[in-house]
């Protein structure tokens, strides 16, 4: 057992499913807290400082100061593509310039040049270009991420991906869960039929084992409502989780098919309609996951957190880190968007961060809040109080990382 005390202030969301509409502001503050961690990395106490005939009954309890920090749970980053091999950035500098993205298409850049990248690459190169990214997103406080696939576009390639992914996991104190995402983009000089069929026939058989979700980019100008749901329910029936990319460039109904296939999340948001907020509103699974670093980064409007949550979806936030349009790996500077650019509280914030990114990953009764029996999954921050985290904009007060129980990163001030 460890007991971490002396916590100046912890703030928790509660619960063991997704927090819907007005829930999503209440955030559990318990001062000068404990938490209590059982050998197997599971939180057995958490809140003021226990009776001593509970510790004495733990019997050898390792006792770590936490100097009066603040504690957070660790954030769930729900949606990211940090799997890659190489970078984009001339093509951003092209598109501040006002360059249209498919004339930037057209020059070899977009989701095809980061395909390019990993044919060239081997599995070695891309867990050692990708690692960094995950080594940082710890360090930023990230406890758990989701990482897709969908730079390969063939069998072999999207293999890779998802061996690199797993590595990444073994590798770095980061829990790592993987996404197929095949139906990314269809390969150039490829028929969509053709390419739909390659993921129907080839890739879905080969590699259903490897990824626990299946992923789909439904909207204009890449997979139709049709060709998800063929692709969705062959996935399903190899037993995967579904998960969308719904309404970022253009409404196609991306949100109400992802509540009809009984997806955990439908992801992005942007130009989702009316029907598509009632949809979300009204399913019981589907959490809406907002991704604002994409939409700053593309200098686009974002989504419409406030209506969301007032209809009463479950809204979750992730950096959707990736080399084209969202090139951060920080869920801090994410929640600081979600704040400004979206308008949701700190505390909505925190919670779509940690237990709503948790239950679009099926892992709310796990994962994303300081529970009794969820896993030691928690932040050190240096700051006065939450509401601190969003304002202090793009810069880090972590202090250390706690991942089940153990510190796996130490950040600063010699903690
Ligand atoms: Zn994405």
């Amino acid at each position: 057992m460890k007991l971490y005390h002396n916590i100046g202030k912890l703030y928790t969301p509660r619960g063991f499913a997704a927090a819907r509409g007005s829930a999503m502001g209440e955030i559990e503050e318990i001062e000068n807290a404990v938490i209590l961690v059982r050998d197997d990395g599971t939180i057995e106490y958490v809140g003021q400082p226990p009776p001593v005939p509970l510790l004495e009954k733990e019997g050898e309890v390792e006792s770590i100061d936490c100097r009066g920090l603040i504690a957070l749970p660790g954030f769930v980053d729900s949606h990211t593509h940090c799997v890659f091999a190489g970078e984009r950035s001339l093509e951003f500098a092209m598109r501040a310039e006002g360059k249209p993205y498919q004339d930037i298409a057209r020059m070899g850049g977009g989701i095809l040049s980061s395909v390019q990248h990993v044919h060239s690459a081997s599995i070695d190169n891309i867990v050692a270009y990708s690692k960094p990214f995950v080594e940082r997103a710890l360090s930023l406080g990230t406890t758990t991420m989701e990482i897709k696939s969908g730079y390969g576009l063939r069998a072999e390639e999207e293999r890779k991906l998802l061996e690199a992914a797993k590595r990444l996991g073994e590798e770095t104190p980061m829990e790592i869960i993987k996404t197929y995402l095949g139906a990314h983009a269809v390969p150039q000089n490829v028929p969509q039929v053709d390419y739909v069929l390659e993921v129907l026939e080839k890739q879905l058989p080969a590699l259903h084992t490897m990824a626990e979700f299946c992923d789909v980019f439904m909207d204009e100008g890449y997979f139709s409502k049709e060709e998800t749901i063929q692709i969705c329910s062959r996935a399903k029936a190899f037993g995967m989780k579904i998960k969308l990319h719904a309404d970022e460039l253009a409404e196609t109904g991306g949100a109400a098919t992802a509540v009809e296939l009984g997806a955990y999340s439908a992801d992005h948001l942007l130009k989702i309609s009316e029907d598509g907020i009632r949809a979300l509103a009204e399913s019981e699974r589907t959490v809406a996951t907002l991704l604002p670093i994409t939409a700053l980064s593309l200098r686009v409007g974002y989504a419409p957190a406030r209506k969301l949550i007032e209809a009463g979806c479950a809204v979750a936030i992730a950096t959707d880190c990736n080399p084209g349009s969202a090139m951060s790996e920080n869920m801090q500077f994410a929640l600081t968007l979600a704040v400004i650019g979206m308008q949701m509280s700190p505390m909505e914030a925190l919670t779509a961060a940690t237990l709503n990114g948790a239950a679009a990953l099926g892992r709310a009764e796990t994962h994303g809040s300081i529970e009794r029996n969820k896993l030691a999954d928690f932040v050190l921050y240096d700051i006065p109080r939450l509401e601190y985290l969003p304002y202090h904009i793009a810069v880090s007060d972590v202090v250390a990382v706690i991942k089940g129980g153990k510190i796996v990163e130490a950040c600063s001030r010699g903690f």
